[in-house]
């Protein structure tokens, strides 16, 4: 699953285009499972099991709460009622010129249509909301805007650099957890990539946010330039005060494939960050393949018997599953553009018609029907044993495919993707 947090940080491939090859309203062809039956992966990825050596890795630990919501996705994937999560990219606006914004739209909804954005949100009760932008803390309205939502389970990703001793206060008092992006540990690489801010201010305004309890995680958007900084990025989160690190792997940006790891050094860091986890840092990799991958390299983290069951003695908890979430959940771009996931370059409504009504018409939808169905994967993905908990990333898919079925080209098990 992704969760998909990134504070402007990935590009979108141009909003309001609509894929080619979606055939809407086809009926979906037939296929034999056949992925009980074959690994359709590449075989000479386990060797890895002699670098493992079946290492467990006690201390990777993840929120229960997180743990629980993953779960409930698998169990209530094909007949679920309301969203998984509500991604709300809620303004255009930003203090800082990162390289790797995905870039807003032109324009944002007006406060009073936020405020009726955020009534519907709390009308349709999702399990988690995120509050992104751009930056969220330079929104007209936020505070009221949040505070209609404070209701329901509320992360928000701010550039950390607005953090001050007043919206920490407000922000505790609404209940929000707050999530800082980071993307390297190295101040001067830091800078370079989020033109605008400092590294030590902001470190410090995470300190600040730790102090008060209100500081959820540190989101760390990996790409091939950063991918070797992992255990650097756990003493940070550590030094920060944060419990937990998001490990986002790239989703299409602007020179999305000259940044995206290739299947070696995706493997190189899903085994750092199991290796990083050591130093008591809690982690989401936020990546579908990612128990697959820890499945077939025989890398043995502790499981909860059920999504239900709490193992408080030991407090080590893993989510069961990262499985691809497109269509299970809601992105909403700064104007109301409606997404089936945060990277898809596909609307499938504007929020100003109702977030609830387009919620209902992608319950309706064949083409999310058909791309929820695992077994209408192709290729690789199509005979692979680990589908039904993986279902490789679509939107990534179609960046680099063209096709929203084929199997997932970044995928480390894949032999051709
Ligand atoms: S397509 Fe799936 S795995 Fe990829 S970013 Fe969207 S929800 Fe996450
Ligand atoms: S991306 Fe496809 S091939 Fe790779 S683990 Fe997932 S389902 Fe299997």
């Amino acid at each position: 699953m992704n969760i998909l947090f990134g504070n402007a940080i990935y590009p979108t491939p141009s909003p309001n285009t609509t894929p080619l090859n979606i055939q809407q309203d086809t009926i979906m062809p037939k296929i034999q499972k056949s992925h009980k039956s074959h690994y359709g992966v590449d075989e000479s990825h386990r060797s890895h099991l002699v670098e493992a050596e079946a290492s467990t890795y006690p201390l990777m630990t993840i929120k229960f709460k997180l743990t629980e919501k993953i779960n409930y996705i698998k169990l209530n994937l094909m007949q679920r009622t309301k969203p998984y999560m509500i991604d709300w990219a809620i303004t255009m606006n930003c203090n800082l010129n990162c390289q790797h914004c995905r870039g807003m739209t032109p324009d944002e909804l007006s406060t009073e249509e936020t405020l009726k954005v955020a009534q519907e949100i709390v009308e349709l009760n999702p399990e988690w909301v995120i509050i992104e932008g751009g930056e969220p803390l330079m929104r007209d309205g936020i505070w009221e805007i949040l505070k209609v939502l404070q209701e329901l389970d509320i992360n928000l990703i701010t550039n950390g650099t607005l953090i001050n001793s007043e919206n920490i206060k407000q922000l505790k008092d609404l209940g929000i957890k707050v999530m800082i992006s980071f993307d390297s540990p190295y101040p001067e690489v830091y800078e370079r990539l989020r033109a605008g801010a400092s590294f030590n201010e902001v470190l410090r305004n995470g300190e600040k946010l730790a102090n008060q309890g209100i500081l959820h995680s540190i989101n760390f958007a990996l790409s091939k330039y950063n991918y070797k900084d992992i255990p650097k990025m756990f003493s940070l989160t550590k030094s920060i005060g944060a419990e937990m690190i998001n490990i986002l792997g790239l989703k299409p940006c602007e020179k999305y494939q000259e940044q995206l790891l290739s299947k070696e050094e995706y493997k190189a860091a899903i085994i750092s960050a199991c290796e990083s986890s050591k130093n008591g840092i809690s982690f989401y990799f936020d990546e579908p393949f990612f128990h697959a991958c820890l499945d077939e390299w025989n890398i043995k983290l502790p499981q909860l018997s059920t999504g239900t069951t709490v193992q408080k003695e030991s407090k080590i908890l893993t989510p069961a599953t990262t499985s691809c979430i497109f269509g299970e959940y809601i992105f909403i771009e700064p104007n109301g553009e409606i997404k089936p996931c945060t990277f898809a370059p596909y609307v499938l409504g504007n929020a100003k018609e109702g977030v609830i009504k387009v919620w209902e018409s992608m319950k309706k939808s064949e083409f999310l029907s058909k791309i929820k169905k695992p077994e209408t994967r192709t290729g690789a993905c199509k005979i692979c044993k680990h589908l039904d908990k993986c279902r490789g990333c679509r939107s990534r898919t179609y960046a680099l495919t063209n096709d929203w079925f084929a199997s997932d080209p970044a995928c480390p098990l894949s032999k051709n993707g």
